[in-house]
């Protein structure tokens, strides 16, 4: 079975976590039938991507990377463990901010070879691929795009109307600004990567992990024709949304300023029946909005729910299971 994982940075890679841990065969129960191997690709989004003190630095492939390669700080979600901070001290001492952004001494080392190895021209999937011999992910870790996409956030500051780097509204800014509208800059130029079309051409379902839905999976949707083959397969939904709120991080605060409720539900709505010419097949919910989601099935929607905190690894092998389970039984229906 080969599964495409559209994701983010935090809920992207610890839902991820559980997906390889089923394809290594780390648990008892095996959700597949036949006992077929787990293919797993990790599609992730890169307009969180920065460009500071002329390093290019990509958060939520990081994230991913470090997380399944066991260097994450876990408590952080996002950076290496035993993490120090010298060099950015050093550069704020020389007045070279943002201060907003960490930027570790170990996690520098990542974002020096990335940055040496896109200036001598290879794009940035195969730099990608040369970070995760190290880190050994055990899924192909693929930018939705090599082509360079960011998304500004168009805001009010000091009185006045601007664009700024969606990392500094989030960090700096704590996603307390107003927001007027989220621009993926360079998205209508970007292109799929031949190893994103090849991955979802081959692909037995598509999954959207409990990532951000607004920042995180929107930017990978957005790169032209990406949607439309993630459409040709059965698609299953994680909410990262549990009863009314997200489990870290802004996304109410995102959701609310595309008009969309912060609920299981709702986000549901966002992506849409594939009825009604959206995305979802299926759709996974927490157990505490089961009764808000039964509705979704008259529109064509199946709808699970079970606990979906990802406390420890073992809470995220079981929703990916339930993923692959659901996967395989409305992969059933869609050939
Ligand atoms: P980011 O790029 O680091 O912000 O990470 P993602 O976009 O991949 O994931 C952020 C989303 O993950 C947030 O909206 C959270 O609500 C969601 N999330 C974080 N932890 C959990 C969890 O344990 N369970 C679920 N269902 N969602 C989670
Ligand atoms: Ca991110």
């Amino acid at each position: 079975m080969r599964v495409v994982v559209i994701n983010g940075g935090v809920g992207g890679a610890r839902f991820l976590r559980g997906l390889v841990a089923i394809a290594r065969g780390a648990t008892g129960s095996h959700p597949l039938p036949d006992e077929s191997e787990l293919h797993i690709t990790a599609l992730t989004n890169t307009a969180d991507d920065i460009t500071l003190h002329g390093l290019r630095i990509c958060p939520d492939l990081d994230t991913v990377m470090y997380t399944l390669g066991d260097g994450i700080d876990d408590e952080r979600g996002w950076g290496r463990f035993d993490e120090s901070f010298t060099v950015q001290h050093e550069l704020l001492a020389y007045g070279a901010g943002p201060a907003w952004f960490g930027m570790g001494d170990r996690d520098l080392a990542t974002h020096l070879i990335r940055s040496h190895m896109l200036d001598a021209g290879y794009p940035l999937t195969d730099v990608t691929a040369a970070l995760c011999e190290r880190w050994q992910p055990g899924v192909d870790l693929l930018p939705m795009s090599d082509d360079r996409v960011e998304t500004h956030v168009i805001t009010d500051h000091d009185g006045q109307r601007t664009a700024m780097h969606f990392q500094q509204w989030w960090l700096e800014h704590r996603a307390e600004l107003p927001v007027h509208e989220f621009a993926f800059v360079g998205i209508d130029a970007a292109t799929p990567t031949s190893a994103v079309q090849v991955a979802l051409e081959r692909a037995d379902a598509v999954l959207l992990a409990p990532s951000n839905p607004v920042v995180s999976t929107a930017p990978v949707l957005a790169v032209p024709g990406i949607r439309d083959l993630v459409r040709q397969r059965p698609v299953i939904g994680v909410s990262p949304i549990i009863g009314g709120a997200p489990v870290r991080g802004y996304a109410d605060a995102c959701l609310r300023a595309i008009g969309v409720d912060s609920t299981a539900a709702a986000v549901a709505r966002h992506y849409g029946p594939r009825r009604d010419g959206g995305l979802l097949d299926g759709w996974l919910v927490d157990t505490v909005d089961a009764a808000s989601c039964e509705e979704l099935a008259s529109s064509g929607i199946e709808v699970r729910s079970l606990p979906l905190l990802m406390t420890t690894p073992h809470d995220a092998t079981a929703i990916a299971q339930s993923a692959l389970e659901l996967a395989t039984e409305l992969a059933g229906g869609h050939r």
